[in-house]
This record gives structure tokens, C-alpha cells and sequence, in this order.
């Protein structure tokens, strides 16, 4: 009896030519020497020599999803952009991911998580790009290459050192905000989906009178909160290193959408200048107190991508896809951005990044850009120039975004820290974060965490001066984890 074969398609090479074999090589003779004539052997070849586009420096391992963000809350007396008016549905991506570790690297290292959203909104993309704590480690994007440098691995002997880590931190007081939520339990959530997301940086909003606002976005977890110990995390990452990767795509694939709460913090725009700290340094938050949540909307991701690679590896996030209705803040760290993002892409994916499934606008786009590598988008105007006279496309400032909302005073010409206000030291919220939010077992797994992470390759300057760090952020839990050396 004969089983007939499923039916399948016909291999062709990547031009569509049906090829002769799947296994074998040409050859003169079957024992023969392989000739340079077999194109699909070539082809394969070469293909795969190509796969790889270079990793992210930064943020290299990750996951994402797609799904729709929906406006639940009238935010329109703030904000005149188009996906956050009442009743709007808007399709979306996001991606998630660990900083300092490469594509292989395990999930559960204690690292910051990257938190970026891709809103395909009526006016052209929206990007936020966020992490899973509200602060980062520098204010200054001078500061950003050399913070993540001291994250990386040593060129010596190729290995992450946590004296370096130590080193460049207890010389960056600006720091201790974000190591305290690093070393805290929020240091390695239990999943992508048990953390909440924040801009950090703060952004300007515009209604549709012209009225300016300042605000903070945060995302709230729906499924709650979840953390995991160093020990679990460690224990996880031999077992699992692709646990947040997986937790992911299984619980979206088994038909568990996870879903977050957009809520923003609003500032007036004349708040600004006298507030009691400066509200555009992304070491600090804004208390809730004097800003109090407002909701927004919901977002959730129920649509895996059907190909890792093109959908979440080519994926290009740009804090400068700023929608009418937002614009930036003076936060240096975010001006830094604006232009560190795109730059990324361009040299990572290529000129023509945009037009990937991921990046593609799904409104229309009539940009005067031609040419480049791998451009397949044939729609360039007619006339390559503007202005012309053949009908292409031409600016119109009253539909276009808000990138100058705001005057930079007049001045000199200089290279220095902000300027200070009452309560802008380095240690008051990190303190606050520490003797008010954490309770007891959240202060005895922080003294543990770092005292861990200290005994690890720390010298014995970097560990004095680390030691004196902790203190100024609060002596009680500086002395309980110099006790630990102490002691040892
Ligand atoms: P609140 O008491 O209103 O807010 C404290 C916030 O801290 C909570 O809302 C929660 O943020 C977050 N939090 C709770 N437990 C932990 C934990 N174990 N580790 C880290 N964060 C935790 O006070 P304030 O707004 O005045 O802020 C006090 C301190 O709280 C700040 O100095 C900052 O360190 C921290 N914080 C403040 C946030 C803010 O935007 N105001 C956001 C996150 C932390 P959430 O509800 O976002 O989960």
C-alpha cells in the first residue's frame, strides 16, 4: 500500500526559480569536487552568512507584541493627539527587553527593562520609549556612552565587572535614584508582563487651543506587580535564560492578552520654573501628591509576531516620532535621544528602516526621502524637490507637530549641570524610596542585593566609596550593608 506524501510547495531560490534539490550540491560525480556554477548552493550560503543585522548596543535581548491601545478617559482639555481622543482605537507594538546583556544573555539579570511602544496612529507613528522604573542613572547624554560602557563587558578579558559598574556609579551621585530601584525588588520582575512601564522622561502636551502641558506616563501592570529573588532569578537564569521571552509569547498564544493602564501626571506649563526641583531631570519623579494620576487608556497585546527577526529584531523605536499634540520636554537626556534613536537604526538596519512591516506608518506617507539601500517603496514624488510645481507635496505648518513648544531662555553659550533648585540633591528620593515606600523584607532583600553584588570583584576603594553612597541614600541601610563586610 502506498501513503501518498503531504502536499508542500516547491522549493524555489529567492528568485522564485524552482531549485533541484534540497540536500544535495552539484558536483562532478557523486564523489566529485562541488562547482561554482550551483547558484542555490551559493545563495544559501551567503544568505546565511548574512542573517544577523548588527545587535543593539543596547537593549539587544528582548520580546514584543502587538496589539491596540483604547482611550477610556477625556484627556482632550490636555492633549489634541489623535490617540488620546475619546473613544479612539489605536493598533500598536511593543517591545520589552533587558539593557546591558547581549541577544543570548539570560532574562533574569538584574538590569533595567526597556519598555517601548509603537502606536500607528492616525498622524504617523508614535513612539514612546520607556523602561520598567520612572528614573535613569544620568541626567546628561554626554554621560549615556560611558555609563553604558561601565555596564559592559571589560575589553581585557571580555568579562561584565562589577567594579566598573561600582566604580562609575559612586562617581555619579545622579545614580543612586536608579541603583536603589535596581538593587530593590523591582530590579528583576518576574516577567515582561508583571511590570509596570514609564516614559521617565517628562513630555509637553497641546490641546487644541494651543494650551501647553508637562506630563509623565506611566503604565500600570494589570496582572500586578511580581518580582523575583536573586536567588530564584539566578536559579532561573541556567534553567530558562529565555523565561520572560517565552512567558510572553505563551500566555498572548494561549489566549491571555496582558493589558496595561496608561495614567499620566500632569503639570501646568507655568508650574515649571518654580517648582521646588527641576521636573525635566530623569532622575527624579514627580510625587503623586502634588501630581496625581490621571487615566488615560489601556493597552494590550494580543498578537504575537509571526517572525522574531523581521517583527521585534528589526523593530526601530525613536523617541523624535512625536505625534501633533506632543512634543519634547528640555529633559537633555530625552534632546540626546531624539537624535541617538534614529541614528541607531540607520546604521543597524539600514537607510530605509521605516518601510519594515514593524516601522511601516499605516497612515500616508509623502515624505520627499528617495533612494538608499533596499528601498522597495516606490511611491517618491514625481518631482524629487520641493517646492516644484508638479503637484508633489508641500508642509503644512498648522497640521505638522510640536517641536519648538517651548523657548529655551537666552543665554551663554555653556557646558554645565542644570542649574540648582532647593531639592534638587541626588539622595532625597532615593531616601524617601527607601524609608517610606519599601517596607521591612523589601529593605532586607535591598541590603542583601547590593551587599551580594558588592562582594562580587569589588576593590577596596570602589567598595569604601560604595558604602558611603548607601549611606547618604540612608545610614541605616549604609550600615546594615557595610556591617555585611564587616562581619565577613
Ligand atoms: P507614593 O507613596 O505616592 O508612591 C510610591 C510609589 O512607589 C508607588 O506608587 C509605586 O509606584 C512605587 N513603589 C511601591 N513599592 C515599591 C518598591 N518596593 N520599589 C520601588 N517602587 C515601589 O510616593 P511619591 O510619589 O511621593 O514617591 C515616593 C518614592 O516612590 C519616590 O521617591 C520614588 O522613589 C518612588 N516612586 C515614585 C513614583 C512616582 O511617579 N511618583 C513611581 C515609582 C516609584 P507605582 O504606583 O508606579 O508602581
Amino acid at each position: 500500500m502506498t501513503q501518498d506524501a503531504p502536499k508542500v510547495p516547491h522549493t524555489t531560490n529567492n528568485a522564485g526559480i524552482p531549485v533541484e534539490s534540497d540536500e544535495h550540491s552539484l558536483t562532478i560525480g557523486p564523489d566529485g569536487p562541488v562547482l561554482l556554477q550551483d547558484h542555490y548552493l551559493i545563495e544559501k550560503m551567503a544568505q546565511f552568512n548574512r542573517e544577523r543585522v548588527p545587535e543593539r548596543v543596547v537593549h539587544a535581548k528582548g520580546a514584543g507584541a502587538y496589539g491596540d491601545f483604547r482611550v477610556t478617559n477625556d484627556v482632550s482639555q490636555f492633549t489634541r493627539a489623535d490617540l488620546f481622543q475619546p473613544g479612539r482605537r489605536t493598533p500598536m507594538l511593543a517591545r520589552f527587553s533587558t539593557v546591558a546583556g547581549e541577544q543570548g544573555s539570560p532574562d533574569t539579570w538584574r538590569d533595567p527593562r526597556g519598555f517601548a511602544l509603537k502606536f500607528y496612529t492616525e498622524h504617523g507613528n508614535y513612539d514612546l520609549v520607556g523602561n520598567n522604573t520612572p528614573v535613569f542613572f544620568v541626567r546628561d547624554p554626554s554621560k549615556f556612552q560611558d555609563f553604558i560602557r561601565s555596564q559592559k563587558r571589560r575589553p581585557d578579558n571580555g568579562l561584565r565587572d562589577h567594579d566598573m559598574q561600582w566604580d562609575f556609579w559612586t562617581l555619579s551621585p545622579e545614580s543612586a535614584h536608579q541603583v536603589t530601584l535596581l538593587m530593590g525588588d523591582r530590579g528583576i520582575p518576574r516577567g515582561y508582563r508583571h511590570m509596570n512601564g514609564y516614559g521617565s522622561h517628562t513630555y509637553m502636551w497641546v490641546n487644541e487651543g494651543g494650551q501647553r502641558f508637562w506630563v509623565k506616563y506611566h503604565f500600570e501592570t494589570d496582572q500586578g506587580i511580581e518580582f523575583l529573588t536573586q536567588a530564584d532569578a539566578d536559579r532561573i537564569a541556567g534553567e530558562d535564560p529565555d523565561f520572560h521571552r517565552r512567558d510572553l509569547f505563551d500566555s498572548i498564544s494561549g489566549g491571555e492578552a496582558p493589558g496595561w493602564t496608561l495614567k499620566v501626571q500632569v503639570m501646568p506649563f507655568e508650574d515649571a520654573p518654580d517648582y521646588r526641583f527641576n521636573p525635566f531631570d530623569l532622575t527624579k519623579v514627580w510625587p503623586h501628591a502634588d501630581y496625581p494620576l490621571i487615566e488615560v487608556g489601556r493597552m494590550t497585546l494580543d498578537r504575537n509576531p509571526e517572525d522574531y527577526f523581521v517583527h521585534i529584531e528589526q523593530a526601530a523605536f525613536e523617541p523624535s516620532n512625536l505625534v501633533p499634540g506632543i512634543g519634547p520636554s528640555p529633559d537633555k537626556m530625552l534632546l540626546g535621544r531624539l537624535f541617538s534613536y534614529p541614528d541607531a537604526h540607520r546604521y543597524r538596519i539600514g537607510a530605509n528602516y521605516t518601510q519594515l512591516p514593524p516601522n511601516r506608518p499605516r497612515s500616508p506617507v509623502s515624505s520627499y526621502a528617495k533612494d538608499g539601500a533596499m528601498r522597495y517603496d516606490a511611491s517618491a514624488a514625481a518631482r524629487p524637490y520641493a517646492p516644484n510645481s508638479y503637484g508633489g507635496p508641500a508642509a503644512d505648518p498648522a497640521r505638522s507637530g510640536e517641536p519648538a513648544g517651548w523657548a529655551a531662555a537666552a543665554g551663554e553659550m555653556v557646558r554645565e549641570a542644570y542649574s540648582l533648585r532647593a531639592e534638587d540633591d541626588d539622595w532625597g528620593q532615593p531616601g524617601t524610596l527607601v524609608r517610606q515606600v519599601m517596607d521591612d523584607a523589601a529593605r532586607d532583600r535591598l541590603v542583601s542585593n547590593v551587599a551580594g553584588h558588592l562582594a562580587d570583584g569589588v576593590s577596596a576603594p570602589v567598595l569604601a566609596r560604595a558604602l558611603q553612597y548607601w549611606r547618604a541614600v540612608d545610614k541605616g541601610v549604609g550600615d546594615r550593608i557595610a556591617a555585611r563586610f564587616e562581619q565577613a
